[in-house]
């Protein structure tokens, strides 16, 4: 099955998310385990892995992450906070759909662990 993941689960309405956002490119919802008071995820609706596999064709889609996760972070009162990609297990990715954790509502120390 195309994009077994947690994440295509949610996109499919397999399961369950607190959604917060959603348009015709992408959906955002709550983390299932928060690091901070607002933690959200901002997933493209395409399948794609990571940003390893983004891929030129995508340049507008992934602009448009970024620019959903500012929205978000407004709409959730924040003025300062972090957007986090990790790519690669090496770099902490778990869940291999493409996401920008959107992060914020507390102090954030620099450079993260
Ligand atoms: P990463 O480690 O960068 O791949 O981030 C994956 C994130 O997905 C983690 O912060 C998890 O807590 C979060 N997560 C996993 N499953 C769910 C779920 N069902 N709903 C919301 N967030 C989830």
């Amino acid at each position: 099955m195309a994009d077994d993941t947690i994440f295509g689960k949610i996109l499919r309405g397999e399961i369950p998310c607190d959604e917060v956002y959603s348009d015709e490119q992408c959906l955002a919802f709550r983390d299932v385990a928060p690091q901070a008071p607002v933690h959200v995820l901002v997933i493209p609706r395409k399948p794609i892995e990571s940003l390893r596999s983004g891929a030129a064709e995508d340049a507008a889609l992934l602009g448009h992450l970024l620019l959903v996760a500012a929205r978000v972070a407004k709409q959730e009162g924040l003025d300062d906070f972090r957007t986090v990609i990790n790519s690669g297990a090496g770099a902490g990715q778990t869940v291999f759909h493409l996401h920008v954790h959107v992060i914020g509502g507390r102090p954030l120390a620099w450079p993260p662990g």
